[in-house]
């Protein structure tokens, strides 16, 4: 990292009642308040003991924000991170700062550096409060370089400001050395710093601050496991590409963007949607989700953005829309690609504008709401061809979420059908449904194109059709059972019939050929299993 790299914008977070650099709070304090505060201190304590105290809360600031900064970044080199104060100076609107190192030598702490303020907020603060200096008065900016030098160099570094706008310079400039290249020039400034104490603070302010990032570690840890990481509402996550899925999901859930869900049918979504939700700071107001496909263009308005009584036939009185509903949560719109253009473009005043209007009604209402969109079709390719408009497609797509289908995640077949057998169990009171061994590798063999919600209901399918609690490969839907494999046929889309034949020849090797036992199992008379057994292609009885 270079400090000429910094970027402003990326470093500082605004959040209601909190301004932040990077895990560090800080405070946006008025000038004027400042400029009062020094001149109380001065009438106070007195000229010398006020700069001493200015000094010192320079050299603290400085400190930590060089502490901050070494956190943050791989440095180029010790100039680079020491040339950042400039940059931090500028981000805390202190001064317009540059830095001019003429001398380091790492290895004997050796170090000549010049900075130059222009425009600096102490030269203002005094000058606000008490008029004209007549000798350098940025006491705090002196302090604010030496404690980051310091800190940098690991060694004591002093900072003298020779020339001060304030007493009617051009520029502030202030000359910094360690403390063995100014020998005994410094005595005389060196009480300002109280050096010896602020060795000690130096030290004790080392160690804090890493407990400080040792305590946010551990919070952030903490944070991790009461989300169980990897875990989709109970279920693990065991494939790579759904975990590196349930990741993004979960990083995003923070920020307030909208975020697409794209994926194939019955891939989840929406509990993909509502995971984000709970991840969210918004986890406690409502989650509120809408098929866009399943409602005509004007009850989907009305549903949306609510109306007013006598709006159409049938609005009798007037309605909220899922978007005032949602306040404080989340809207999740499903199928989103289905929407007329004319709600697209409704819609897309919404998110800009944060406001609604419900129909039939003149005045717009506040919404806070934030909107996750979720679609199984190429909105890429409608927005190519006119049928959706590209301005809500990035509006609704800050975030792409894009859910593999289940057949490029067959690690997560498993995990998902115990889950879905648990539920029936409690569902259909089958205490002791459970899976063949020949079962399980049917499932994680077959690629499911209606996805989890495939899965989900071939096992419904065969808990319920299950004898003895035992699911075996002939009582799954046809489709999934059809695909087992027939010894030495390489026949992956098994047909009814050819399961059919399967089934028949397993009976009949389990009553050792007997034909009249077989039909009695089979359920079928003994005439009907000779034609059957005719009639099937490829069998020889
Ligand atoms: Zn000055």
């Amino acid at each position: 990292m270079r400090a000429k790299d910094l970027n402003i914008a990326e470093l500082v977070q605004f959040s209601p009642g909190y301004v932040g650099l990077q895990g560090r709070r800080l405070l946006i304090h008025d000038l004027f308040a400042l400029g009062q505060f020094r001149r109380d201190l001065i009438e106070t304590v007195g000229e010398d003991m006020g700069r001493r105290i200015l000094t010192r809360k320079g050299f603290f600031w400085g400190q930590a924000d060089a502490a901050g900064m070494q956190r943050l970044y791989q440095w180029d080199s010790l100039g680079e991170w020491i040339a950042a104060s400039a940059a931090l100076s500028q981000i805390s609107g202190r001064a317009q700062m540059s830095t001019n190192i003429t001398l380091l030598d790492e290895a004997t702490g050796r170090i000549e550096v010049e900075m130059t303020t222009d425009n600096s907020a102490e030269v203002e603060e005094y000058r606000n409060e008490l008029g004209k200096a007549s000798k350098p008065v940025c006491w705090v900016t002196v302090g604010y370089a030496s404690g980051y030098v310091s800190y940098c160099m690991g060694k004591s570094v002093y900072f003298v400001e020779a020339h001060c706008q304030a007493a009617d310079a051009p520029g502030c400039v202030f000359v910094g050395k360690d403390v063995d290249s100014w020998g005994s020039v410094i005595e005389k400034d060196k009480p300002y710093f109280l050096a010896a104490d602020i060795q000690k603070k130096v030290l004790e302010l080392s160690r804090r601050i890493r407990n400080q990032q040792r305590t946010l570690v551990q919070q952030r840890n903490q944070l991790k496991t009461s989300l169980q990481p990897g875990v989709l509402s109970g279920i693990e996550v065991k494939s790579k590409s759904f975990r590196a899925v349930l990741d993004l999901a979960e990083r995003v859930a923070a920020f307030d963007t909208t975020v697409l869900i794209t994926g194939e049918t019955g891939t989840g979504k929406e509990v993909l949607a509502r995971h984000i939700h709970a991840c969210s700071a918004r986890k406690d107001g409502p989650f509120l989700a809408v098929n866009c496909s399943a409602l005509p263009e004007n009850l989907l308005e009305s549903e949306l953005f609510g109306h007013k009584a006598g709006s159409f036939t049938g609005a009798k009185t007037d309605q909220i829309g899922l978007f005032k509903a949602a306040e404080k949560g989340t809207i999740f719109l499903d199928e989103i690609g289905d929407i007329s253009p004319q709600l697209q473009a409704k819609l897309l005043r919404v998110i800009q504008s944060r406001e609604i209007k419900p129909v039939g009604d003149t005045r717009t209402q506040q919404i806070d709401v934030r909107v996750i969109s979720a679609t199984n079709r190429d909105l890429d390719q409608l927005a190519e061809e006119g049928a959706f408009r590209k301005d809500l497609l990035y509006r609704l797509r800050v975030v792409l979420v894009a859910v593999p289908p289940l057949r490029d995640r067959r690690d997560d077949i498993l995990p998902l059908t115990r889950h879905f057998l648990d539920q029936f169990k409690r569902r259909h009171k089958i205490a002791n449904l459970r899976l063949s061994p020949a079962v399980a590798d049917v499932l994680t063999k077959y690629d499911w194109p209606g996805n989890v919600r495939e899965l989900e209901n071939a096992l419904e399918h065969a808990a319920v059709l299950c004898a003895d609690g035992l699911v075996t490969p002939d009582i799954l839907p046809r489709d999934v059972a059809g695909s087992i494999p027939e010894k030495g046929v390489a026949d992956r889309h098994g047909t009814l019939e050819s399961l059919e034949r399967q089934h028949i020849r397993r009976v009949l090797d389990q009553t050792g050929g007997n034909r009249a036992e077989a039909a009695r199992s089979l359920g079928i008379s003994e005439s009907t299993l000779y034609r059957r057994l005719r009639d099937l292609p490829g069998s020889r009885t």
